[in-house]
């Protein structure tokens, strides 16, 4: 990457962060000056772009154009109210994971007929609250949520529309914590065992099967491992209509991976050029369709800005210690992840040095980056790129730090969507004793 030299011309994007640039004094979202954002709102502080989410959201839409089909943003990748807003205006529904997704989704004003309802360990509370809302579908993971669903919809004179999760047992070839379509995953029901699984679903009264699902796993960077899932569930789809259960929509989960660190996943709608072949082959083009993309909707879209504190040269390693930390940005600390990180505003200057990038956290875990050639000052500003998924959604209150502050980028505007968290609000709810 040519990040660390100064004079890099206004139209160099930076690679897999789209709307992002330098101009002659530092880096831009949009047309908005991210070191201005940085002084004004303090750091850490999380900026998203609302062109960037919208240009991801429009592969997909190019991939379906002419067909019958449903984008669910899987919103666990990024659940800020400002964010589902976004999605939801562009007429996207929502995969929802939890009964507390479900009220941000009420509360951004999604349409809840276009979500869907995924997750291992739903409870029955959430089944009521989800039934309650007229959700879309509930996406079942094992024989014993059917019965239990059943018996919850019943109760309250409803009839629950249900897919089943299947394992199409596909290595998706990406981080084990991440996989989720192999046999051994708690995801799903087995393959060999779905037929029956779907007619256990038929033959209870408060269902109605419309569809089936699957979901491998995320950051998948090539198209086979969704041909072959996309095989394997034409072939259940195949079977149990044969045994007189009508499949209304095929769902192929979501899982796309982003462009990290050199990584070259598909574009989504040249993946979806590739998988509606095969779906028009096998005769299937007509049903409608369904996915749940997160990462690759908002990953991209998001940065993290972020101030050094302090530089501490060691005997084996130097340090550059910022204000961001694995509660800000856990993806290193989880699944030893890559994040790009740039200056705000270059130096000039050749003193380049390689630092471990960490965080003021108290646990060796809590580094950001590994040997990353820095031309760094304390005082600077970094920028940590591809932070739209999976960082402020996972983010945590530990060692007492308060979330960040999260900013949406629309052209030369600024929007604070979230304000930075006090003390106060992280003990908010606790009660001193007597
Ligand atoms: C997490 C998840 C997704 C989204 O995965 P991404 O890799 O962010 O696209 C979709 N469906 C289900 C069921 C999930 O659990």
């Amino acid at each position: 990457m040519k990040i660390t030299s100064p004079s890099v011309a206004s139209s160099d994007v930076l690679p897999g962060a789209p709307q992002l640039a330098y101009r002659q004094d530092g880096l831009y979202m949009e047309d908005v000056r991210l070191d201005a954002l940085a002084s004004q709102h303090g750091t850490p502080v999380f900026v998203y772009s609302r062109a960037a989410m919208l240009a991801a959201l429009a592969a997909y839409q190019r991939g379906f154009a002419g067909r019958n089909a449903q984008i669910c943003y899987a919103m666990k990748a990024n659940s800020s109210l400002g964010v589902l807003q976004v999605f939801a205006r562009a007429g996207c529904g929502f995969d929802i994971v939890s009964g507390g997704e479900l009220e941000r989704v009420q509360a951004a004003g999604g349409d809840m007929r276009k979500v869907i309802f995924s997750g291992v360990g739903k409870t029955r509370p959430e089944m009521k609250q989800a039934l309650e809302a007229g959700i879309g579908c509930f996406n079942v993971e094992s024989e014993a949520e059917l019965d239990v669903l059943s018996g919850v919809a019943l109760a309250m004179h409803r009839i629950a529309p249900v897919s089943i999760r299947v394992n199409p047992n596909v290595d998706p070839k990406t981080h084990p914590y991440i996989s989720t379509g192999l046999k051994g995953n708690k995801f799903g029901v087995a393959h060999e065992d779905a037929l029956q699984i779907y007619r256990h679903a038929a033959s209870l009264k408060g269902l109605q099967v419309v569809g089936i699902d699957c979901h491998i796993g995320s950051q998948i960077t090539e198209a086979t491992p969704y041909l072959d899932a996309m095989d394997r569930v034409l072939d259940l789809v195949q079977s149990i209509e044969a045994a007189g259960i009508p499949i209304e929509h095929i769902d192929f989960g979501g899982g796309l991976g982003i462009n990290y660190n050199q990584d070259s996943p598909p574009a989504a709608d040249a993946l979806w050029q590739e998988l509606l072949g095969k779906l028009d082959a096998r005769g299937y083009g007509s049903k409608k369709l369904m996915v749940e993309p997160g990462r690759s909707l908002v990953g991209n879209a998001g940065v993290c800005l972020t101030e050094v504190l302090y530089l501490k040269p060691g005997e084996e390693k130097n340090f550059c210690i910022i204000d961001a930390a694995m509660n800000d940005l856990p993806r290193p600390a989880m699944y030893q992840a890559f994040h790009a990180i740039v200056p705000v505003v270059p130096r000039r200057g050749t003193s380049t040095t390689v630092y471990d990038v960490v965080g003021p956290v108290c646990e060796s875990g809590d580094w950001i980056g590994r040997d990353r050639a820095l031309t760094v000052a304390a005082g600077d500003r970094l920028a940590v790129l591809s932070a739209g998924a999976y960082c402020m959604s996972m983010a945590s209150n530990y060692n007492t730090r308060g979330r960040a502050a999260e900013i949406l980028v629309d052209g030369t505007q600024a929007h604070l969507i979230r304000a930075r968290e006090t003390a106060a609000d992280t003990f908010r709810g606790e009660k001193l004793l007597p």
